[in-house]
């Protein structure tokens, strides 16, 4: 049986350690990651690409829950017959296909007007050829550089005081010691925080050797 004087003792000391830190308790860890570039695809796409009701293969889960890099590679071709192969296919299966490019392979494929979006943010966005095994799909839009974003839950966006669709700050510490000062915010009940940038921007800041990261308003 615990005493009353050992209860109080317990709680001055996570009162204390809450005093310690604006009373926010401690800081969520924050994790930064590079998105290389892939493609999200849809069941109409999935089944003329690799053959009606085929299923995507787990090759390594991501980072955020439920989140996966299939084994399924697709190629994709540009206007001038230019193509990048090996483009990788993120599951789970989408409502709409969308592919995410960094700005140097867009231009590396011949597409000069790809617009900077969120995820699923694809209306009058790029078009492309997309060839898989058992056919190719041609998509009128859906390729897109994804926006540099930060997904949290609410009790994360709530520590930071931000709300879905605010923006926020990233410095990356390091050499370049690059700030982004639109850092779109996500909130999603599903999601653990973590910034995505794409392979141009972790290059920009020198994302692979740096060890600071500071996210703020
Ligand atoms: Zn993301």
């Amino acid at each position: 049986m615990i005493s009353r004087s050992e209860v109080e003792q317990i709680v001055r000391k996570i009162v204390v350690a809450r005093l310690a830190n604006n009373g926010k308790g401690p800081a969520p860890t924050l994790a930064v990651h590079a998105s290389a570039r892939h493609m999200h695809v849809s069941r109409k796409d999935l089944d003329v690409l690799f053959g009606p009701g085929y299923e995507l293969t787990v090759e390594r889960p991501l980072y955020q829950p439920g989140n996966y890099a299939a084994k399924e590679l697709v190629t994709l071709i540009g206007p001038k017959s230019r193509l990048i192969s090996n483009l990788r296919i993120l599951g789970p299966i989408r409502d709409r296909s969308q592919i995410e490019l960094a700005f140097t392979d867009a231009i590396s494929l011949g597409l000069e007007n790809v617009p900077i979006r969120l995820s699923g943010d694809i209306d009058g966005s790029a078009g492309a050829f997309v060839m898989g095994p058992k056919g190719m799909v041609e998509l009128q839009e859906g390729v897109i550089r994804a926006a540099i974003h930060v997904h949290m839950n609410p009790a994360e966006a709530a520590y930071d005081g931000v709300k879905h669709r605010d923006f926020m700050k990233l410095r990356v510490g390091g050499d370049a010691g690059v700030t982004f000062n639109k850092v779109h915010v996500r909130v999603d009940p599903t999601v653990r925080l973590n910034v995505h940038m794409d392979t141009d921007e972790a290059n920009a800041c020198g994302l692979h050797l740096a060890k600071e990261f500071e996210l703020f308003k």
